[in-house]
This record gives C-alpha cells, structure tokens and sequence, in this order.
C-alpha cells in the first residue's frame, strides 16, 4: 500500500516537473508554422514574431470587391467581403471575422491590454481586436494586409 502510493507521488512530481519543463507558451509555438515557403521577410516578421505593417501601405485598403480574405500562410477562409470597412487606421479593417477563422489572446506590449488574434489553423499572428467597431458587432479586427490573400468572387 505504501509503496504504490509512493509511486503515484512519483508520477504526479514527474508530471509536474514537465510541465514545467515545457510550459503552454511552447505547445502554442509549436502550433505555428510556416506553410507557404514564400512568403517574404516582412510577412514571416509579422506573422510569426507578432510585427506589424506600417499603416497605410496595404494593396487591400482600396479593396472593395466581392469575396474572401484568406490567410497568406496556410490558405484558412477567414473575412467575408460584407465586414470590410474604412477604420481610417491605414490598416485593412473588418467587423466580424468568419466563426472558427481565429483565436485569441491577451497581449500586453506596450504597455497596453490589448487582444491579438492569431489564424485558428496555422497559428500565424494576423492583428489585434478592439470594441470600437461599426454595425451590430461592435468588433474592429485591424489586420495587416500582409497577412491577407483576397480572392474575389
Ligand atoms: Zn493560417
């Protein structure tokens, strides 16, 4: 009886010390990955090191046609056309994301308490999310267009 309760002890310190070994900030790296081995530089710094775009310098501000916003990495379908909006930000903005297209988690850089999102199927950091948008949802995804492929319909 004693020893087997020792052994259980055992297993509960080893669980605990892999868990420390390997906390959940390197289970979430692992979960990011390149796919598209062409992206440039800047899209990898963005998307993998959490940088973002200078503003006013994406192709996709002008966009206005009909179709879906997917992610440069790994092709995931993540904006519709219809939640597109000028924020005026200088950086592609839309008021609702696709359901499933992200998670989410609270990043405190800068010394502000924002929520970064990050594409649900590859991991790559796409932008932050405020509650200051427009229409029903209230929500201002403000993505970097680099992070972005549009395909119209
Ligand atoms: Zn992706």
């Amino acid at each position: 009886m004693m020893k087997f309760s020792k052994r259980k002890f055992t297993k509960i310190l080893l669980f605990s010390a892999l868990t420390f070994l390997f906390p959940i900030r390197a289970i979430l790296a692992a979960t990011k990955k390149i796919i598209n081995q062409n992206l440039s530089e800047e899209q990898k710094k963005i998307m993998f090191n959490e940088g973002t775009e200078r503003p006013f310098t994406s192709n996709l501000l002008k966009e206005k046609r009909k179709g879906f916003y997917h992610c440069a990495n790994c092709g995931n379908k993540l904006f519709e056309s219809t939640a597109k909006f000028d924020s005026g930000t200088g950086w592609p903005s839309f008021s609702k994301a696709l359901p499933g297209a992200f998670k989410t988690k609270k990043d405190y850089s800068f010394g502000m308490e924002r929520v970064e999102y990050h594409c649900a199927k590859c991991g790559a950091h796409h932008g932050h999310v405020f509650n200051d948008g427009p229409k029903e949802s209230g929500k201002r995804f403000c993505n970097n267009g680099l992070c972005l492929i549009f395909k119209p319909e």
